[in-house]
């Protein structure tokens, strides 16, 4: 018998966790929204406002528990899970510099799974406890100029020349890399191996000789230039620098990939329910030809239609969330995939529409939506391209799916409505009607 007791199914959050989220909404309103207006990038350690003021914030954050939300608590974290994550996430996300005071800044976090995941007890001394501590950031160098979505066309290779590995190639949008402290690396050190086997992870500190930024690029026309095109020229790194097994890039990859993605779409819920606010309040403060836009048909139309597409994305990102608590990444892959592709779509529907509402505004530098629409141009390629995620999620259904046994479909209307009828014939026959 069904034991509805035992029904899994809650959209609450649990009273402690609001009391929390609670406390982060007043906290990135009043403390941490402000900074996104006086520094350019939180991550910058090297400018000096940036330096006096965000520090001071991470100490309360620290304080209230809340540092570090992606880590485990033996590698210094809080150790949340994903679900609480999201829901603390969304909030981040409305600030450009709240992932920083809150320690679970990308590509940081990705970089500081990985090195817990992989890491030797050296390695986590020496890299993952200062960017725990808040002290440096980190680059995730991986995308080539000739290959990003496919890795196994990568060139940059790795060498061991004594006890030193020597690094060459050139890494395109290795973002932030002129500001971190140490870049993780993917190269080429065994090209006989099979395709997926061929790349290794490194540590390279970024002040290593023959490290050159060939240039520095924006996404779209107005963001400051933070990813490099970069050239490795025979970097030498000591022989203890790879990080986890030679030939397991692909792994390490992965494994940083699953939470990156989510984080993205977590992040981007904040900015999104923020945009419909304001076409709401847009709405009921602007007239035209003698009534509201409010009352206008089509206006109500674009704020439907983005309310609607949040709730339903809202919903796969936290459902998602909630998989990953329970079951590891690869079983969730699809899951994560079809986040990424609806991503791009919802995030530049939302701001289009919102900047629409808004009218010469709307397109403005003084209102965030085109930076939306820009932001959803990316999040369309930036960890891997929408087509790929749609292959995922594609190939996951078909995977479990069977070939009918016959000539027609399982479920075709003709053979299902014969053999209904047949075991329904002596009932069907009682009230008169025919076969
Ligand atoms: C904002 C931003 C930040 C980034 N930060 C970093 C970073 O810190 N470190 C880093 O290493 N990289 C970074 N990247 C690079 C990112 O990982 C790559 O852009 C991504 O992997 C895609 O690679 P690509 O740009 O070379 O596009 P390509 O691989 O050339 O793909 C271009 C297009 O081809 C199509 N395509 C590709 N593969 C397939 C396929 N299998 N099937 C169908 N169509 C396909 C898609 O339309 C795709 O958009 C960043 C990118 C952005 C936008």
């Amino acid at each position: 018998m069904l034991d509805t007791r035992r029904v899994g199914w809650d959209f609450c959050t649990d009273a402690e966790t609001q009391t929390q989220l609670d406390w982060v909404e007043t906290f990135v309103r009043e403390e941490v929204e402000p900074l996104d207006f006086v520094i350019d990038n939180a991550r910058d350690v090297r400018d000096p406002i940036r330096q006096e003021l965000i520090p001071p914030l991470q100490a309360v954050v620290r304080e209230r528990g809340l540092w570090s939300a992606h880590l485990e608590p033996k590698w210094g974290g809080q150790g949340c899970g994903h679900l609480h994550l999201a829901l603390l996430e969304e909030i981040l996300g409305r600030s450009r510099t709240a992932p920083m005071v809150f320690g679970c800044q990308s590509p940081d976090s990705g970089n500081a799974q990985i090195i817990a995941r992989y890491g030797t007890a050296e390695q986590r001394g020496t890299y993952l406890q200062p960017l725990l501590d808040g002290h440096i950031v980190s680059c995730f160098s991986a995308t080539e100029p000739q290959s990003g979505a496919d890795p196994k066309m990568y060139t940059t290779s790795a060498h061991l020349d004594g006890d030193e590995w020597v690094i060459s190639g050139e890494k395109w949008f290795s973002s932030g890399l002129e500001y971190s402290a140490f870049a993780i690396v993917m190269a080429v050190t065994d090209p006989d191996a099979g395709p997926y086997h061929q790349l290794s992870a490194f540590f390279v500190p970024t002040d290593k000789p023959g490290i050159e930024v060939i240039r520095n690029v924006s996404v779209g026309n107005h963001t400051e230039p933070i990813h490099s095109y970069v050239r490795y020229d025979d970097v030498r790194v000591a022989g203890d620098s790879l990080l986890g097994d030679r030939g397991d890039a692909f792994a390490v990859m992965q494994t940083r990939m699953s939470h990156a993605r989510l984080s993205l779409a977590t992040r981007s819920l904040g900015q999104m329910r923020r945009a419909i606010d304001l076409m709401a309040e847009r709405a009921v403060s602007r007239t035209t030809q003698g009534e509201l836009l409010a009352n206008k048909q089509l206006v109500q139309d674009h704020i439907a239609n983005s309310k609607i597409e949040f709730e339903m994305f809202r919903l796969l990102v936290l459902r998602t969330a909630w998989l990953l608590d329970r079951m590891d990444f690869k079983a969730a892959r699809a899951d994560i995939a079809a986040v990424k592709v609806m991503l791009p779509k919802v995030m530049a529907d939302i701001g289009r529409r919102a900047a629409q509402i808004h009218g010469s505004l709307g397109v403005s530098d003084e209102m965030p939506f085109v930076g939306m629409v820009n932001s959803a141009l990316a999040f369309g390629v930036a960890d891997g391209p929408t087509e790929v995620h749609k292959m995922t999620v594609a190939r996951a259904l078909l995977h479990d799916a069977k070939p009918a046994s016959g000539l027609f479909p399982s479920y075709h209307l003709p053979e299902r409505r014969e053999a209904a009828r047949e075991r329904y014939a002596e009932v069907l026959a009682r009230h008169g009607r025919r076969r």
